[in-house]
């Protein structure tokens, strides 16, 4: 079973999904990363994408097709896989189900619920490490990284970028969402950390390890 990982920035879904990909053995297809890899290849492809991601704007739904296509091919196909950062929009939603269904994959969505007020005030008080990019939340009150680096802000960790972050996933994302009604896990994520990894296992464990 795949499960397509949903959730607004500061919702805590990248941490989430690899605590999920870690107790299932599972891949993750983590579409941004995936991207960035692409955009340091000389290949015109991969200076395309480095253009386009670094203005901020969504990479062509073709492009990323054809990564996910190209992930698929390289693992074994019996291991479930985890999408994270896709899709963000109804167009590349029809586009992935669409492969979904090609390569005969089961799967479901699993959304991290969070209010928007809880995302603004995540997303304005977390702090990221320089070097190994660990991402901390305010109540973490040490100066330096555990990796013992400097802690810092994301440059587009401020209010304005976040708001328009924000207001993409409540325009683009949340119809994608609304297309995976029938197979959607909603799962809270105002929780602590721990407790929302806790009842995520309970659900999910039902689904993969019975
Ligand atoms: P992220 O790491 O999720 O913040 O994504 C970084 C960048 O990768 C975004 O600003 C987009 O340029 C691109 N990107 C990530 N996910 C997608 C997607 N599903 N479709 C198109 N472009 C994407």
């Amino acid at each position: 079973m795949d499960f397509i990982f949903f959730g607004m920035q500061g919702s805590g879904k990248g941490t989430l999904g690899k605590a999920v990909a870690e107790r299932y053995g599972m891949q993750i297809f983590e579409t941004g990363n995936e991207l960035r890899k692409l955009s340091h290849e000389e290949s015109e492809l991969g200076q395309k994408v480095k253009s386009i991601v670094e203005a901020g704007n969504l990479v062509p739904n073709e492009v990323v097709m054809e990564i996910v296509e190209n992930f698929m091919d390289s693992i074994d196909p019996n291991s479930p896989i985890l999408f994270d950062g896709i899709p963000r929009k109804v167009t590349q939603a029809k586009n992935l189900n669409e492969v979904l269904d090609k390569h005969n994959r089961e799967y479901k969505a699993v959304l991290l619920e969070l209010s928007e007020e809880s995302a603004l005030k995540r997303l304005t008080t977390r702090r990221i490490c320089k070097t190994c990019k660990a991402v901390y939340p305010a109540t973490y009150t040490e100066e330096n990284c555990k990796c013992g680096d400097t802690l810092t802000t994301r440059s587009d960790d401020n209010p304005e970028a976040i708001k328009t972050r924000l207001q993409a996933f409540q325009e683009e994302t949340v119809p994608a969402i609304e297309m995976y009604k029938d197979k959607l896990i909603t799962i809270d994520g105002e929780p602590s950390i721990e407790d929302v990894q806790t009842n995520t296992f309970e659900i999910l464990d039902k689904i993969m390890l019975d």
